[in-house]
């Protein structure tokens, strides 16, 4: 029987806490890495609403302006054709033609050109410029169709010295049988939304853009670059999905600046344009940013505080394990002479015996006792007298070598060695081994004399009716007749089973 005590391994309430921790680990940093992406989602929610907002803004100051000018421009289809202004001096006249609202700074003249093209009246001036617009799209487009709608054209660049971009606004005027008379046309500079986009606040490194419907970056605010205006954007992967989708939001890399932003976008009104607020994701999520590192860092730090306790709970839970297991063998185990103690002796019959009625195999026990030990005490003193009986120990434990036998200090000088699945025979044999071994044992000291032992044997093979005492004391009995019948020998009870009822 092995009582050495083995490599302490995780115990069930180690494995238990190491796989608590690593749950409530798990929970923790599922916890905070939901509720990030939760808040960073919200943050790009609320940076697409404002940003929509001020498309919304944007649009809806548009759409008055072109109602502006569309009131301009039927106030003047409808004061041409009035026969009576034809004789008035000419500065009355353009005054009836013209009104107040379209001398506002951003917008450009407003016109009426005759069927070939030709300036005829012009807000600007009482004598209208010399020039010819019948080159202009939708000066054809007014010739080819009948429609008295009013056309708003693609963005175009005005051909004054600045060049700048613009879009016209025209009706055509056309007489009782529809016959084209010419057509009234009212241009917007786009450098007004570069005004109207200064007074938008829309934080560090973003950028509001209007671009047209086919790709051409019309106004931004603040530039990102110089000379962007009039560039053609349609290839760059973010306008083609821009151009593409006309209304929404995505994030991306500008291409200009290399920068991530977050694009807003929707077509302005009914006109050719689209409106593109572009906010900074760094300005966006930069507060997000800030509190996911240090939440990040403390959740991190509390998961690697909570690892590591487990991991102090866990070594101290090992020790304490390993002091029991400790405890256990020196529970079991004879100080003096390292072999099972009585205790676990008894624990140990108990246990063969009850094997042996089931496996119905012999079960033998020893029963040693040193001879005239007391007069070796006496003679030798104790110190010697335990050193003797570690040298017996030692030496009945090594000729027991049977993975499955048991020797143990019975008490005193007395040992017992239990023989599972040995029978009659080979119990003999072993104890005549022992005996003689502990015979031919020399002296422990030079002033001591050799020993030697008795042994009594009993073989259980299988009795029904021979209960655990009777083997027991069948053993015993055989002792006291290897005592009585002159020591140092070996007597084999064979009067097992009998002794209870008789012989
Ligand atoms: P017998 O041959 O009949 O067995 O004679 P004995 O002297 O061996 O028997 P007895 O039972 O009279 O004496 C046993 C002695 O064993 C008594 C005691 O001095 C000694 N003894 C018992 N336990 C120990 C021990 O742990 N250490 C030492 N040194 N002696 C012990
Ligand atoms: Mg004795
Ligand atoms: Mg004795």
């Amino acid at each position: 029987m092995s009582l050495s005590s083995a490599p302490p391994l995780p115990t069930n309430s180690e494995r238990l806490l190491i796989l608590a921790s690593s749950l409530i680990v798990a929970a923790i940093l599922s916890i905070v890495a939901y509720l990030l992406i939760r808040e960073h989602a919200a943050a790009e929610q609320a940076a697409t609403r404002a940003a929509s907002n001020i498309v919304q803004l944007i649009d809806s100051d548009v759409l008055r302006n072109v109602e502006l000018y569309d009131l301009s421009l039927k106030g003047l289809i409808s004061a041409a054709q009035r026969t009576d202004l034809r004789q008035v001096p000419a500065p009355i006249r353009h005054l009836a033609l013209f009104d107040r609202a379209t001398a506002a700074p951003f917008k450009g003249n407003i016109l009426l050109l005759d069927p070939h093209g030709d300036v005829i009246a012009d807000s600007a001036s009482v004598q209208p410029r010399t020039d010819n617009f019948a080159d202009r799209e939708y000066f054809q487009s007014h010739v080819d169709n009948p429609d008295p709608g009013m056309l708003i054209s693609r963005p175009f660049r005005a051909r004054n010295a600045e060049q700048d971009w613009r879009i016209s606004f025209s009706r055509r005027l056309s007489d009782a049988d529809g016959r084209f008379l010419g057509v009234a046309e009212a241009a917007l500079r786009l450098d007004y939304f570069n005004e109207l986009f200064k007074g938008l606040d829309i934080g560090h490194n973003g950028s509001i853009n209007l671009v047209s419907r086919d790709g051409i970056l019309l106004a931004q605010q603040p530039p990102l670059a110089d000379n962007l205006i009039g560039r053609d954007f349609s290839q760059r992967p973010n306008f083609v999905r821009i151009l593409r989708e006309g209304n929404g939001s995505f994030s991306g890399i500008s291409s200009v600046d290399q920068q991530q932003r977050l694009y807003t976008f929707s077509q302005v009104g009914d006109l050719p344009l689209i409106v593109i607020v572009a906010l900074s994701t760094d300005e966006v999520f930069g507060s997000w940013q800030r509190t996911a590192l240090l939440i990040s860092s403390a959740t991190g730090l509390l998961c690697i505080a909570l690892l590591w306790m487990t991991w102090l709970l866990c070594r101290e839970l090992r020790r304490r394990h390993s002091a029991e297991q400790e405890l256990a063998r020196l529970a079991a185990v004879d100080a003096l002479t390292g072999l099972a103690n009585r205790r676990t002796l008894d624990q140990a019959l108990n246990s063969e015996w009850a094997r042996a009625q089931r496996t119905l195999l012999p079960l033998s026990l020893l029963m040693i006792d040193v001879d005239h030990f007391k007069n070796f005490n006496d003679r030798f003193g104790h110190p010697l007298g335990d050193q003797a009986l570690r040298a017996v120990a030692q030496n009945i434990a090594a000729c027991a070598g049977r993975p499955t036998d048991i020797t143990a200090r019975y008490g005193g000088e007395e040992f017992a060695v239990v023989l599972p699945g040995t029978d009659s025979a080979g119990a003999s044999m072993l104890a005549e081994k022992i005996r003689a071994s502990i015979e031919a044992l020399p002296a422990v000291s030079e002033q001591a004399t050799p020993l030697t032992v008795s042994i009594g044997i009993n073989t259980w093979s299988g009795n029904p009716e021979t209960c655990l005492e009777d083997w027991l004391g069948s053993a015993d009995k055989a002792l006291y007749l290897a005592k009585s019948s002159g020591r140092n020998r070996v007597v084999s009870n064979m009067s097992q089973g009998r002794c209870k009822h008789g012989a």
